[in-house]
């Protein structure tokens, strides 16, 4: 890979860095932050990543751990303007895919209000490389004829999803941003209609070294989490899928 950069200066690109093992970035991700002059990357993005950087980027973390944030939104906004009208070709890399629950809308309309050329890269999402690594497929042809990506942190701090539908059979549904509000997603999830044996399990860390699966079922899941002292970022899905881990777990087998 070239390390000179050879990208137009003045430019934004909105790139996905996926869910945290360097491997699954896109050839286009890596190839695009071993170039840029500046690279402004938030906390999911994963261990190793950064090290594709060169050595004279300018490279900024913009945070965000669930509550604790270290930039708020506006002024991430307004950096991406600065950096670019300072001529730099720059790089926003966001953990997963960065339409997926990212906030890249947001920070594409400030550029468009701005003026400044971007392009926006995809990545491999936490639902899909979780399901990935912990051997749920997502859509299995007996289990789910749909899968739902839903966030379990409103804006607002609540959690007012529509339960009726998140609650129908024969579907999985992957809650991002959940943990903080499991019990009442489990609980939520059952006094809509699923059973309280319905599989359910938490991904935390999904596509890393150190990766962890808990495996449980609606009723016992907010136990289970207790118990295992699981801290964000990680997933809850939800649905008969999580059954299949047993037989088709393998990277946590290693
Ligand atoms: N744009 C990201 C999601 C950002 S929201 C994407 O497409 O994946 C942040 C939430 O994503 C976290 O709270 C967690 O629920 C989930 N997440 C991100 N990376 C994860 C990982 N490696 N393992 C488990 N969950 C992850």
């Amino acid at each position: 890979m070239n390390n000179s950069s050879q990208l137009q200066g003045g430019k934004v690109w909105l790139v996905g860095a996926g869910p945290g093992d360097p491997d699954l970035l896109t050839i286009k991700a890596a190839r695009l932050i071993a170039q840029a002059d500046a690279i402004v990357y938030d906390h999911l993005v994963g261990n190793g990543i950064m090290d594709l950087a060169r050595s004279d980027a300018r490279v900024i973390y913009a945070g965000k751990e669930s509550s604790k944030h270290t930039m708020p939104q506006g002024d991430i906004n307004q950096l991406l303007v600065t950096l670019a009208r300072e001529g730099l070709s720059v790089v926003r890399l966001k953990g997963g895919d960065p339409f997926i629950f990212g906030r890249g809308g947001e920070e594409l309309e400030t550029l468009v209000a701005s003026g400044i050329p971007f392009e926006v890269v995809p990545g491999v999402t936490a639902a899909a490389g979780c399901a990935a690594y912990s051997g749920f497929p997502l859509t299995h042809r007996d289990h789910a004829q749909a899968v739902t990506f839903v966030t379990g942190h409103l804006k607002d701090g609540t959690v007012n999803l529509d339960w009726p539908a998140l609650a129908r059979p024969n579907q999985t549904v992957v809650f991002y941003m959940g943990i903080g509000a499991a019990e009442e997603i489990c609980k939520q999830m059952i006094n809509h209609g699923l059973p309280s044996m319905t599989p359910a399990a938490v991904i935390r860390n999904g596509t890393q070294a150190d990766q962890k699966t808990v495996l449980a079922t609606l009723g016992t899941l907010p136990h289970r989490l207790t118990e295992s002292g699981i801290k964000p970022p990680a997933l809850i899905v939800v649905g008969s899928v999580v059954g299949l881990h047993e037989k088709l777990s393998w990277f946590e087998k290693r």
